[in-house]
C-alpha cells in the first residue's frame, strides 16, 4: 500500500509521558518487555483455541500453537511471531495505541522527578524497576521501546478475511497502522523489533533464552528460539496430582533448583477458596542455609498464569516454612502487578495462611505415618520449626508438637522424642518438662545437676543448641506441663518424686560438731578462692558430684552463655561453688582441715576442686596453671600410693 494510505495518529497523552520515561530513563529489568510480549502471545493462543474449542474453524486451522523467536544480530533485529487469533486493523490501533488502566498523575510526576537525575549513593542515576512502570499502567506491550527504536507489528486475524496489517512506532508519540502485501504472519501476529544501539544483547541467542527461562518457562506453549525449543518443562503444578508421577516431581525439583539430591517429600496444592491457586513445594533433603535474613535464601517463586512475578518472594509463606522451596500460580493477581501493591496484597496472606495449614498438617501426618522419614526432616529443617514458635503464635501447639529433642531416656544420640511422648513417660505427679542444655549428649549426661534426675528416674531433655532454651524456656505451658531448666530445679519441685531403689547410698550423717567445722571448710575455700567465686555454699541439689557452680540470678548458665556471645563478651561470669557435704571428695578434706586449717595440700585440692567445677561449667581460666596444679597432685598421690601400698 502507498505512503497516502497510511493513517498517523497520535498516542494519547499519558501514553507518551510513559513512553518517555521508560525509554529515556535508566531502568532495571529492561529484559522484562519479553515477558510481556511472550504472555501477549500466549494470550493469543489461548483465544484461539478457546474458539475452536467452541466449534470455530480458524484460517491455516492446521497450524500448530506456538511462539517463535528468531534473531538477526547483523541487523540488530529480533522477530517474535505467534499463530494465535491475531488483530483487525480496528483493534491494531485500539489496543497499542490507547492504554486500558490510566495512570494516577501523581504517579508520573513522581517518576518524571525521579528520572530527571536523582542521584544515588554512589553517585550514579538511581535506577528504578521497570515492571514497577508496567505494573502500575497496565502497559506491558510498550516496554518493548525499552530496547527497540522502532517496531512493527503484522498482524493476521485468525478469523477474517486474510488481510494483513502492520502497526508502526518509533515509540517517541506516534504510530500508524497500514495494510501490506507481507505474507507473514500466516496467521496471527509478527512483531519486529529494531534493537537500540545499547539493546544489542537482546539479538545474541544466549541472552533471549536465559530471560526466557526466567520468566517465561512455563507458559503452556512451545517456544522455539532460533528453531530450538526453549521451554521443555511443563507447568507441574497445573496437572491434576493423579497424573504426576514421583519420578515429574523429582525431575522438577532437580531442573528448579539446580539440587543433584532428590527432594525428601512434596505437597502438590491445588485451591479454590477461600482464593484460587497451585503451589508445588518441595522439601529438601538437605540442611538449608540459616542466614534467613539474607534475600536469596528463601521464598516462593510467584506466577501470575504460568508467569513468573516475582523470584522468592517472601509473603506467600513465613520465614519459619523458609526451608520449602517451590512455585505458587495463580490467576488472581494480574501479571502486571507492583511490587508496592504486591507486599500488602490480601490475596497473597491468604494463600500463606492456606499454606501453613497444609504444610503443618503435612508434617503432623509424616510424623505420624513414617517416624523415620519425620525425623530425617527434623535433623534437616527442625530449626525452623523452633524459630516459627516465636513468630506464630496462632500455631503455636502445633509447632510444639512438632518438636522433637534427645533425652536422658533415649539410647543414643541420634535417637529423638516427641513431648507428647515424653509426658507419656513422665512419673504420676510429674508436671515439669525438664530440659538442660549442653553442647552434646556427654556433656549432658555429666552435667551435675542431671544427679537428682537420674536418681529419680526423670528424663531430661537435652538441648543442643543455644537456641532452643532461648525459644522454650520462656514459653508458657503447654498442655498444662510447664518448661523448666534441671539447673532451676527447686527442692519442693522433687521432693514428691522418690530415690529409686538401686541408688548408691547415701554417707553417713555428720555430728553437730563436724557440720559446724565443715562451715569452717567452706569459709576456708572462700579464702583460698578469693574474687574468682561469689561464695562458696553447701548444696542440697548435688548427689553424685563433689561441687558445682551456679548462677543465683534465676538465670541459666546457657542462656547466660548465649548472651554474652550475642555481647561479644569474653570475660569468666565469677559464680557461686556449691559443694555436696556429702561426697567423700568433701569428707576427706574435711580431716585434712580438722587437722591443719591452712595446710599446703588442702589448698591445692580446693583450687583442682574449683577448676574442674569451672571445667564443666563450660570454662578454663588459666590452663598452664591448672595443668601445672593438677601434674603437683599427680606426683604428689602417687608417691603416696606406692608409699601406702608398699610398692
Ligand atoms: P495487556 O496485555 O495488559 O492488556 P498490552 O499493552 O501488553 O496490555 O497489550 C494490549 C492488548 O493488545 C492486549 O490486551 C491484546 O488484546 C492485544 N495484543 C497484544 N499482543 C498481541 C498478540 N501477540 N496477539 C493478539 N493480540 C495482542
Amino acid at each position: 500500500m502507498s505512503e497516502e494510505g497510511k493513517k498517523t495518529c497520535e498516542f494519547r497523552a499519558e501514553v507518551r509521558k510513559v513512553l518517555q520515561i521508560l525509554t529515556n530513563s535508566l531502568y532495571t529489568n529492561k529484559e522484562i518487555f519479553l515477558r510481556e510480549l511472550i504472555s501477549n502471545a500466549s494470550d493469543a493462543l489461548d483465544k484461539l483455541r478457546f474458539r475452536q474449542n467452541s466449534g470455530e474453524t480458524p484460517i491455516e486451522s492446521d497450524l500448530p500453537l506456538e511462539i517463535r523467536i528468531t534473531l538477526d544480530k547483523d541487523a540488530r533485529q529480533l522477530t517474535i511471531s505467534d499463530t494465535g487469533i491475531g488483530m483487525t486493523e480496528q483493534e491494531l490501533g485500539d489496543n497499542l495505541g490507547i492504554i486500558a488502566r490510566s495512570g494516577s498523575e501523581q504517579f508520573l510526576a513522581q517518576l518524571a522527578e525521579q528520572s530527571a537525575g536523582s542521584e544515588g549513593e554512589d553517585g550514579g542515576k538511581k535506577a528504578a524497576d521497570a515492571s514497577q512502570i508496567i505494573g502500575h499502567f497496565g502497559v506491558g506491550f510498550y516496554s518493548v521501546f525499552m530496547i527497540a527504536s522502532r517496531v512493527e507489528v503484522y498482524s493476521r486475524p485468525a478469523f477474517g478475511d486474510g488481510g494483513v496489517f502492520v502497526w508502526e512506532s518509533d515509540g517517541l508519540g506516534t504510530y500508524t497502522v497500514s495494510s501490506t502485501a507481507e505474507s507473514e504472519p500466516v496467521r496471527g501476529t509478527k512483531i519486529v523489533i529494531h534493537l537500540k544501539d545499547d539493546a544489542e544483547e537482546y539479538a545474541e541467542k544466549y541472552r533471549i533464552e536465559g530471560v526466557i527461562r526466567k520468566h517465561s518457562g512455563f507458559v503452556p506453549f512451545p517456544v522455539y528460539v532460533d528453531g530450538e525449543k526453549v521451554n521443555t518443562q511443563p507447568a507441574l503444578w497445573r496437572e491434576p496430582k493423579s497424573q504426576v508421577t514421583p519420578e515429574q516431581y523429582k525431575e522438577f525439583y532437580k531442573s528448579f533448583t539446580y539440587d543433584q539430591k532428590e527432594p525428601m517429600d512434596w505437597l502438590h496444592i491445588n485451591v479454590d477458596l477461600p482464593v484460587q491457586f497451585q503451589a508445588l513445594l518441595f522439601i529438601p533433603d538437605e540442611k538449608q542455609d540459616l542466614r534467613l535474613r539474607e534475600e536469596e535464601y528463601w521464598g516462593l517463586d510467584l506466577y501470575s498464569n504460568r508467569v513468573l512475578i516475582q523470584h522468592k518472594n517472601k509473603d506467600l509463606i513465613p520465614v519459619h516454612l523458609g526451608f520449602l522451596k517451590g512455585i505458587v500460580d495463580t490467576d488472581d493477581l494480574p501479571l502486571n502487578i507492583s511490587r508496592e501493591t504486591l507486599q500488602e496484597n490480601r490475596v497473597l496472606r491468604k494463600i500463606s495462611q492456606t499454606i501453613v495449614k497444609q504444610t503443618l498438617s503435612h508434617l503432623e501426618k509424616m510424623a505420624a505415618d513414617d517416624p523415620e522419614k519425620y525425623t530425617r526432616f527434623w535433623d534437616n529443617h527442625g530449626t525452623f520449626i523452633k524459630f516459627g514458635l516465636q513468630q506464630d503464635y496462632l500455631n503455636r501447639e502445633r509447632l510444639i508438637s512438632l518438636l522433637r529433642f534427645n533425652s536422658s531416656a533415649m539410647e543414643d544420640e541420634k535417637a529423638v522424642t516427641s513431648l507428647e511422648d515424653y509426658m507419656k513417660r513422665g512419673l504420676e505427679g510429674q508436671k515439669t518438662i525438664w530440659f538442660v542444655t549442653a553442647p552434646n549428649r556427654e556433656a549432658a549426661k555429666v552435667n551435675p545437676y542431671m544427679d537428682r534426675f537420674r536418681r529419680k528416674g526423670i528424663e531430661v531433655l537435652f538441648f543442643y543448641e543455644a537456641l532452643d532454651e532461648f525459644m522454650l524456656g520462656e514459653q508458657g505451658p503447654y498442655k498444662e506441663w510447664t518448661f523448666k531448666s534441671i539447673e532451676k530445679a527447686e527442692d519442693k519441685d522433687l521432693e514428691a518424686f522418690a530415690d529409686k531403689e538401686d541408688s548408691t547410698p547415701k554417707a553417713a550423717p555428720l555430728s553437730e560438731e563436724d557440720e559446724k567445722t565443715f562451715d569452717g571448710l567452706v569459709a576456708r575455700m572462700k579464702e583460698v578462692l578469693g574474687g574468682k567465686v561469689k561464695d562458696v555454699v553447701v548444696s542440697s541439689r548435688l548427689a553424685d558430684s563433689a561441687a558445682v557452680l551456679s548462677m543465683d540470678d534465676g538465670i541459666t548458665s546457657a542462656m547466660d552463655k548465649f548472651m554474652r556471645s550475642m555481647g561479644k563478651d569474653d570475660t569468666i561470669p565469677v559464680k557461686t561453688l556449691e559443694v555436696n557435704r556429702e561426697h567423700p571428695l568433701l569428707r576427706a578434706l574435711l580431716r585434712i582441715y580438722k587437722a591443719d586449717g591452712s595446710d599446703a595440700i588442702l589448698t591445692g585440692m580446693i583450687e583442682g576442686l574449683f577448676d574442674s567445677a569451672q571445667l564443666m561449667d563450660g570454662f578454663v581460666r588459666d590452663p598452664q596453671e591448672l595443668a601445672a596444679r593438677n601434674a603437683r597432685l599427680l606426683e604428689q598421690s602417687a608417691a603416696w600410693y606406692a608409699e601406702v601400698r608398699k610398692l
